[in-house]
């Protein structure tokens, strides 16, 4: 009986690693097969996630809060010299939780970017919040911070800034701004996991900031995210919020003998088994860094003659900003060149893509929000942008199919 459960879990793993293993080479040896295609996006996957996933369903406890979420939780503190960070079940569950901390009343107003992604909306107008946009900046797209302080009312609470291809916001003045009108600052850093702004983490710079670890980011656990608090006033609220209203994570230190329900709340945790993919991601968190800044620096140097040229423009990092390699994207002439370019490398076999169309145009952005001042770069720079294929392992063959296509367009 008891040979008969461990020869379960043996080939409940081996079966494991032999699918984890063929998705590794699959990923690898993409374009080898009859049909040959460059692809936008693989997950991460570094060879030790069925291990470690493994691990957790042998030990019974596939549940939240166990041990690799622990590690995780501890790893991105210690890493970000973060107060607290606490996994959740995506970036946008993270963004949630961040606005109901906030503690909104029914119409007050958050500002941030129309050029993002709706969960940085969504998460605002759950809280109760009216949305007023604000336009960005065309070199970095990020939010023009010269254009806050003149969107703010006397019921705005917040300003919600969105670093946009891991590129940093210009925090400095944001957070100056946000002190002198006694205004929240809640960081959506989804894509800016391991970028820094003047040697800080994001996510780590205003009160509440917000990860991603979806498959399209550059760490991952299929679905996932986290919270960082940088108010420990904020702590508790948060653990409640995340368990169900209940004061359960005081009850497990043994802080308090029994735990009820305390307050409203919600399920924010992530199951172990997600959180023993990230954390195998987490411990390779530089190679993949690295691989990816490989990429971004060749399609850089390679693109740089377009660019010259007056072609297209490419990507700008400020002085002072850390980015991550999260994408690459240029910026074609306009919407008609663009699509060009987009069909002429899938004729190619290379996907690309482009990126939000502004949330102030979008239905629902009609119905919860309104642009304050004038719509200058929102718009016209969306409508230039495509991002060429990125992810961890991108092969150097693949990387020069790219760049030798992108430059023959032009040609
Ligand atoms: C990916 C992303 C999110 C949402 O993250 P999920 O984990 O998919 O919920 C939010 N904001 C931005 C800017 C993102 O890129």
């Amino acid at each position: 009986m008891k040979n008969m459960a461990l020869l379960q879990k043996c080939v409940l793993f081996c079966g494991l690693r032999q699918i984890f293993s063929e998705i590794a080479i699959d990923g690898q040896a993409y374009g080898k097969g009859e049909y040959w295609m460059i692809k936008f996006n693989v997950p991460p996957c570094v060879g030790t996630e069925a291990e470690y996933i493994g691990q957790t369903i042998a030990s019974h406890k596939i549940c939240g809060d166990g041990p690799f979420t622990k590690q995780c939780d501890d790893w991105m503190e210690n890493r970000f010299s973060a107060q607290k960070v606490l996994l959740t079940t995506s970036g946008t569950t993270a963004l949630d939780m961040a606005f109901l901390l906030c503690d909104l009343q029914l119409g007050d107003e958050v500002i941030l970017p129309s050029f993002t992604f709706s969960s940085t909306a969504t998460a605002a107008v759950l809280a109760g919040a009216k949305l007023v946009f604000v336009d960005i900046r065309p070199d970095t797209m990020n939010i023009d911070e010269t254009k806050i302080e003149a969107a703010i009312t006397d019921r705005t609470r917040v300003i919600t800034v969105m670093h946009y291809a891991g590129v940093a916001c210009e925090m400095d003045a944001i957070m100056e701004i946000a002190r002198r009108h006694h205004l929240l600052v809640v960081e959506d850093a989804a894509q800016g996991v391991m970028s820094a702004y003047k040697g800080r983490a994001l996510g780590t710079i205003g009160d509440l900031g917000c990860y991603s670890f979806h498959e399209t980011k550059n760490y991952s656990m299929g679905e996932g995210g986290a919270l960082v608090i940088n108010d420990p006033a904020y702590n508790e609220r948060a653990e409640i919020l995340r368990e169900k209203g209940t004061n359960r994570a005081k009850f497990f230190r043994g802080q308090v003998d029994k735990y009820t329900w305390v307050d409203f709340g919600d399920s924010y945790l992530p199951s172990e088994l997600n959180a023993a993919y990230l954390w195998a991601q987490l411990e390779r968190a530089d190679e993949i860094n690295e691989d990816r800044l490989n990429t971004w620096r060749h399609y850089y140097e390679a693109l740089q003659p377009l660019a010259a040229a007056g072609k297209v423009d490419l990507p700008v990092v400020p002085d002072g900003c850390e980015h991550n390699a999260h994408m690459f994207y240029i910026k074609c002439r306009d919407l008609e060149e663009r699509t060009a370019f987009i069909s002429y490398l899938k004729k190619n076999d290379i996907m690309a893509v482009f990126h939000y169309v502004p949330l102030h145009s979008a239905p629902a952005g009609l119905k919860f929000g309104r642009f304050h001042g004038e719509d200058v770069y929102t718009t016209k720079e969306s409508e230039r942008l495509v991002r060429l294929p990125m992810y961890y392992g991108l092969s150097e063959e693949e990387r020069s199919a790219v760049i030798e296509s992108v430059l023959s367009f032009w040609r």
